[in-house]
């Protein structure tokens, strides 16, 4: 059989199942046998009865001591037991009408049994396994279980896979050939059957390795062409510049971190090539200060900045608190944003194309086709995870040359920072500023609402201020969520907010107030007109309001625990003591972990990896965010090792043929073809 041939021609595969396959992405063949596994039972290892934790499906090896006959239970059920005996001790495995499993199974027969073993220590027992004789085990010493989904079961899937396997040709081997021998991989061939078959673990794990690497191999050689696109070209060549006098006019001294970042930056801009790097530092750790240090150096040397933020109110923040720091030397700061007015715009423009705007400040409107830079150096993009990858080739576009600097709070995972950024230097703030104290975090239920709400008017009492960040509204069941949203978000304001702090000053932000109306409310808030600001999540990321103290969370287990820390972000950026209350109702165990985990926790990267660790990456950096296609099978917390190989080759292969067009590497370039047609890039 070909591997084009439709899959409903595979044995055992209907025009049901065919469908069904159809809506996992499967059409053919070909894609059918490269749906992998996602675990495997493992009978090599079995489990003793008396060690078998209960919390886990085990395998047991077990020898059956006495069949009892079937009864008739309530509701018409049929009753079957059996009692098995391994060497540490017994157990009663029972079954619910499906007698054919025990009718076939013998009285001193040895099976493996899989499922979960309860009961206590002397009365343990095992409902509903799954039996597989010895000789089955020998043959097939690793079952695969698939992802159920679209309502196939993993025994369905499976013995389509193995239909399928049986009857058609051979997959071709994409990668160079001299790779196989270079790094002991089995071929495609081969390692497809075993992953889906593997006579022994070892031989899973071979196939696996191989499978990763070549997808991770195929993921970077199609970033790299992505990247090649426009970032060729040498970058704004800049002379050094001693950074003393900026630092100098500072209100306060800058941190080491802070210092050895900059002086990285300046090291990079007096290079040949572009600087490409990732300013990495937790929330508050003040990473402004970096880009204008950055900023002040490209100035000296005659060049423009462009810096983007992710929202409107951010960019409004930057250009105000980077004109305070650029003023002493004569540097102008313009700001543009999407909802400015025409004749604002057009001057604006106009002063960017004259070279009489040094710094840009601005959203997604930086890169807009219509912005023209007389002399654009440097690109500072701050909360770089929410820019895809596309934009970053976007920006290559626009200056043909710039430096850029991408700013995150967000710790990239090593692996994922590579891939999304290739060959990025990346500089961490390691240090916060002196005298941060930690955010005293916790989380609450409704009804401490009213006392929590005396807390904050303690808190504005003493003159500070309080962000309280509002309940969404579950977007799934709503025909209109923004209209819905800005429903919870009002009446919460008026019922809540205002009902039970009576006499103070509260403001109200939310994603759909004009630009203007969000800039005056983030105003009034920061210059204390208000004492307490009910907003939506638009105040997630980089908003600086040092004298707010407190922050409440409403409905706190609706956000991952990195928006969260964002969130928590938003205060503790003085001297003094400040609060994050996390309001929720949800009873589920795993919520009550991770908010309790948020309130032992200050630390960005710990929290990021327990996000990775409990939701996993697609949710993390949510794919729109990050842009990447989506894996099969490489895990992005695991395989670093794998991956880094993968990029060393596809650096080697690109020096050799730089735009993948070589006949020999035809079969990788479709292969990358079709990993990216699955991702949109524009
Ligand atoms: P982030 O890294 O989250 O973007 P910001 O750049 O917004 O952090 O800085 C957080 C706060 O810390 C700001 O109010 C800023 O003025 C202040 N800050 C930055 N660097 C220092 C420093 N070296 N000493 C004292 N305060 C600082
Ligand atoms: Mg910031």
């Amino acid at each position: 059989m070909k591997l084009d041939t439709p899959v409903q021609y595979v044995k055992g595969v209907g025009p049901a199942i065919a469908q069904r396959l159809e809506r996992l992405g499967i059409l053919t063949v070909g894609q059918l046998i490269c749906h992998y596994p996602r675990r495997y039972i493992d009978y090599t290892q079995p489990c003793t009865i008396s060690q078998a934790p209960s919390d886990a499906e085990v395998v047991i090896r077990a020898q059956v001591l006495l069949k009892k006959p079937a009864t008739r239970i309530a509701g018409g059920r049929t009753l079957i037991q059996l009692v098995v005996e391994d060497e540490t001790s017994t157990m009663t495995v029972s079954w619910f009408n499906t007698q054919y499993m025990a009718q076939q199974m013998l009285v001193g027969e040895t099976y493996y049994f899989v499922g979960r073993v309860r009961g206590s220590a002397s009365r343990r027992e095992m409902t509903n396994p799954t039996v597989r004789t010895p000789a089955q085990v020998a043959r097939n010493p690793l079952s695969a279980i698939y992802p159920q989904t679209e309502g196939l079961s993993s025994g369905v899937i499976a013995r389509c896979i193995q239909n399928a396997l049986a009857v058609t040709d051979p997959l071709p081997e994409p990668l160079p050939p001299d790779y196989l021998s270079r790094f002991r991989m089995p071929d495609k061939w081969t390692a497809v059957r075993h992953i889906h078959q593997p006579s022994s673990p070892a031989a899973m794990a071979a196939s696996r390795r191989r499978l990763v690497f070549e997808e991770l191999f195929v993921l970077q050689l199609g970033l790299s062409l992505l990247k090649s696109r426009g970032m060729t070209q040498s970058g704004a060549p800049m002379r050094p510049v001693g950074l003393s006098p900026f630092w100098e006019s500072l209100p306060f001294s800058p941190t080491s971190a802070q210092k050895k970042a900059s002086e990285q930056i300046c090291a990079d801009m007096t290079g040949k090539r572009p600087m490409n790097r990732l300013l990495q530092g937790d929330v508050g750790s003040g990473k402004t200060l970096v880009a204008a240090a950055a900023t002040y150096m490209a100035v000296q040397n005659g060049y423009q900045t462009a810096l983007m933020a992710p929202t409107e109110i951010l960019a409004t923040q930057h250009a105000s608190g980077l004109q305070k720091l650029l003023e002493p030397f004569g540097i102008q700061v313009a700001l543009l944003t999407g909802g400015m007015r025409a004749a604002a715009r057009r001057a604006t423009l106009e002063a960017i194309a004259s070279g009489e705007a040094q710094l840009v400040v601005g959203t997604h409107a930086v890169i807009g086709q219509k912005v023209e830079f007389a002399q654009l150096g440097l690109v500072v993009v701050d909360e770089q995870h929410r820019f895809g990858v596309q934009q970053r080739g976007l920006l290559a576009d626009k200056a043909r040359s710039p430096h850029v600097l991408v700013m995150s709070a967000t710790p990239i995972p090593r692996t994922l920072g590579l891939l999304m950024y290739g060959d990025l230097d990346i500089s961490i703030l390691d240090e916060l500023p002196p005298g941060r104290k930690p955010v005293k975090t916790y989380a609450v239920t409704q009804n401490k609402r009213r006392q929590m709400y005396h807390f904050l008017d303690d808190q504005i009492g003493q003159g500070r201020q309080a962000y309280i960040v509002c309940p969404l509204v579950e977007e799934s069941t709503s025909e209109n969520p923004t209209t819905d949203n800005l429903h919870a978000v009002t009446t919460y304001y008026t019922d809540v907010a205002q009902a039970l702090l009576p006499n103070r000053r509260i403001g109200l932000m939310h994603g759909k107030l004009k630009a203007k109306e969000k800039a005056q409310v983030m105003e009034d808030f920061k210059s204390g007109k208000l004492d307490a600001l009910v907003s939506t999540t638009v105040i997630e990321v980089g908003v600086d309001v040092p004298n707010a103290s407190v922050i409440v969370i409403e409905n706190a287990e609706r956000y991952g625990l990195s928006a969260l820390h964002q969130l928590r972000g938003r205060v503790g950026r003085g001297n003094s003591e400040a609060f994050c209350i996390l309001v929720s109702d949800h009873g589920s165990s795993s919520v009550k972990e991770r908010l309790h985990f948020l309130c032992q926790t200050q630390d960005g990267f710990e929290v990021a990896r327990y996000d990775l660790e409990h939701r996993g990456p697609g949710d993390f950096f949510g794919n729109r965010q990050h842009g990447l296609p989506t894996l099969q099978l490489a895990d992005l917390m695991g395989d670093t090792r794998v991956l880094e190989v993968a990029q060393d080759c596809a650096h080697q292969l690109l020096q050799q043929d730089p735009k993948l067009k070589l006949p020999e590497h035809a079969a990788l370039a479709d292969a990358v073809q079709q990993l990216f047609e699955r991702t949109t890039f524009n």
